[in-house]
C-alpha cells in the first residue's frame, strides 16, 4: 500500500502518457465498467493485464492495451483478461515482462516505452491508410456516377 500512495503522489507529476505504466492509474480508467464483483475481469484485473476502459457511446466496453493498444470489446464476466490478451496480441511486449513494471531497469523501460511507441505509429499510419483508402473510394464512386 505505501507503494501504491508513493507512486499516486508521483503521478500527478507524470505526462499523462506515462501515468497509464501505474497500474492504479490504469485501474481509474474503469470507473464506469459494468463487472465489479463475482466475475473473471474485474478492473483490478483488467488493469493487471494491461488494459485501460475506453467506452464510447457506441461501445461502451471497449477497453485497450497501453503497450500494443490492442482493443477489445463484448466482455463477458468469466473472460480471464490475461487470457484474451494473450489470444488476441500474442507478441505485445506487456505479456512478455517477466515482472511487475515498477521492478523494471532504465534500460528495460526504456525498450517498453520503445515498443510502445512503435505500436502506437503503426496504429495512427493503419488508421490513416483506412481513412485515404474510404476517401478513394468515394472519388472512385464519384468519378464512375459521371462518366455513366
Ligand atoms: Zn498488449
Amino acid at each position: 500500500m505505501k507503494v501504491d500512495r508513493a507512486s499516486s503522489g508521483a503521478a500527478a507529476q507524470m505526462s499523462p502518457d506515462f501515468r497509464l505504466y501505474l497500474k492504479e492509474q490504469r485501474v481509474a480508467t474503469f470507473s464506469q465498467w459494468p463487472f465489479v464483483s463475482d466475475c473473471s475481469c474485474t478492473p483490478d484485473r483488467m488493469a493487471g493485464a494491461g488494459f485501460i476502459h475506453c467506452p464510447s457511446e457506441n461501445a461502451p466496453d471497449v477497453t485497450q492495451c497501453f503497450i500494443c493498444f490492442k482493443e477489445l470489446e463484448g466482455w463477458e464476466p468469466d473472460d480471464d483478461p490475461m487470457e484474451e490478451h494473450r489470444r488476441h496480441s500474442p507478441n505485445c511486449a506487456f505479456l512478455a515482462l517477466q515482472k511487475d513494471i515498477s521492478q523494471l531497469t532504465l534500460q528495460e523501460l526504456l525498450k517498453l516505452s520503445k515498443e510502445r511507441m512503435i505500436n502506437m505509429i503503426k496504429k495512427e499510419v493503419n488508421q490513416k491508410i483506412t481513412e485515404l483508402e474510404n476517401h478513394t473510394e468515394h472519388i472512385r464512386n464519384e468519378i464512375q456516377s459521371l462518366i455513366s
